[in-house]
């Protein structure tokens, strides 16, 4: 292979780079030949666009929104639409190529993609955020489609914003077309068990990785980083599987308690304090960093990029990290982790359930029939537990980190398909 030598990582804080530099561990490993690998490392198509909204104080505001398609060789691409101020090019890049390998990992028809718009939701009325969804999708038009690339939520964004790209959507095609996105309301041809998919697919990798380090979930104890749709999910699913969660936090800093935290009692106190933890009483308050240094058995970072970072990987405790964020481990503190022999579920397989379940919404909606919320779960448990023990075989086999591990078999995945589908 010719492209041995990888661009040294200027940035730490780059997510694109971070990818990178795992993606091209795991293609050495494979023996990927320059062309496949030139073709995998850049994304198929890359669309910026300027988003003028009319704000309700009457003034325009001009929006930058992103949509990247990473890979489109397994299937349509799949892939949420992020509104947060940080949004840039760079995190959409990496974040549309870990779908790509996300989807491959759990062995579903997608290719990889993300979007994102570059804003602060928490400071918009809902009239603003819908002219800003709505005028994103009519720029996306030619991009958007049920067999093209399929959008879904992520940071920021929910149910509220899928159902009016989809009504936007349907609009210009002149019909009513819900599988163009997924993660919509229930009555719009949501699925039942979506919202708790990737905490779900989360508690199932967590559980998967303690039997394999012989943890006992009743006798272990657990801290999450990020109380939100995914963190708040894995806390309260784990919780009910004997886990004892001690710790939670979220932008207002983390709340612990020796033994163990009420999680549904923290979700209820968010769901009337504006969506924040921010004076949650029952537990004591501690740094908001200082969760991820916490003497527990299993860490599950659920907010952000980077936190797990060359900073503070040294002063992690925790015997197995599970990764509900995408990317919260930076590609530095990987070496620092496994020199620790700690154990990682990676992103791209622990936090898939929930597009798993967002393809299981595409395939009812074009099924025109619903699911019961057992079959998804049943059916979204075997896929994560089957991906889980797919990634372990081959961390063992090529005696590599479980992240590597879990490139290797979706790089192995999409390379293959490649090659058949072939090229110009
Ligand atoms: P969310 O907006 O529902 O929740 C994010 C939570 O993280 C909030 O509680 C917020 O306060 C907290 N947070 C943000 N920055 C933080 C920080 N620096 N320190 C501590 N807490 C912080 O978002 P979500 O949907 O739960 O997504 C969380 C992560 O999971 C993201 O990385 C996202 O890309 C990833 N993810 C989400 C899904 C999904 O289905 N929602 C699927 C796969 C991956």
């Amino acid at each position: 292979m010719g492209y041995i030598e990888p661009a040294p990582l200027k940035d730490e804080e780059n997510p694109f780079e971070a990818m990178m530099s795992r993606f091209h561990i795991a293609s050495q490993i494979l023996g990927l030949d320059d062309e496949v690998y030139n073709v995998l490392k850049s994304p198929a198509k890359q669309v910026i666009v300027s988003l003028p909204i009319t704000m309700d104080d009457g003034s325009i505001r001009v929006f930058d929104g992103y949509r990247v398609v990473h890979s489109n060789i397994l299937g349509p691409s799949k892939g949420g639409i992020r509104f947060d101020p940080g949004v840039n090019l760079d995190e959409v890049k990496a974040l549309a190529a870990w779908m790509t390998w996300k989807c491959a990992v759990v062995d579903i028809p997608y290719g990889g993609a993300k979007g994102g718009i570059q804003c602060n939701p928490r400071e918009m009325s809902a009239g603003e955020i819908e002219r800003l969804t709505r005028s994103y999708t009519s720029s996306m038009i030619e991009i958007f489609g049920a067999d093209r690339d399929i959008p879904a939520p992520d940071m920021g964004t929910g149910p509220r914003e899928m159902a009016w790209l989809m009504d936007e959507y349907s609009r210009t095609q002149g019909m009513t077309i819900n599988s163009v996105v997924t993660g919509k309301p229930l009555v719009l041809g949501g699925s039942l068990g979506r919202t708790e998919a990737t905490g779900r697919g989360v508690m199932v990798s967590a559980l998967a990785a303690m039997e394999k380090l012989k943890i006992n979930p009743y006798k272990s104890t657990c801290a999450v980083q990020g109380f939100g749709n995914v963190g708040s999910f894995a806390a309260l699913l784990l919780a009910e599987r004997g886990v004892k969660i001690v710790a939670i936090s979220d932008l207002s800093g983390a709340y612990y308690n020796a033994n163990g935290i009420d999680i549904e009692g923290a979700i209820a106190y968010r769901n009337n304090n504006k969506g924040s933890l921010e004076g949650y009483a029952e537990v004591e308050k501690i740094d908001g960093s200082a969760i991820l240094e916490l003497e527990v058995d299993v860490l599950v970072p659920a907010a952000t990029e980077d936190v797990i970072n060359s900073h503070n990987a040294e002063k992690i405790k925790a015997k197995l990290i599970v990764e509900g964020a995408n990317g919260p481990t930076s590609a530095k503190a990987d070496t620092i982790i496994n020199d620790k022999g700690i154990i990682v579920a990676p992103d791209i397989l622990a936090n898939a359930g929930g597009v798993t379940v967002s393809y299981f919404e595409w395939v009812q909606n074009r099924l025109g029939y619903k699911w019961t919320g057992e079959r998804v779960n049943r059916r979204s448990d075997r896929i994560m537990k089957d991906a889980f023990d797919n990634v372990y075989k081959t961390s063992q086999e090529y005696n590599i980190s479980m992240r590597i591990a879990a490139y290797v078999v979706a790089i192995d995945k999409v390379a293959k398909t490649y090659k058949y589908r072939g090229g110009y």
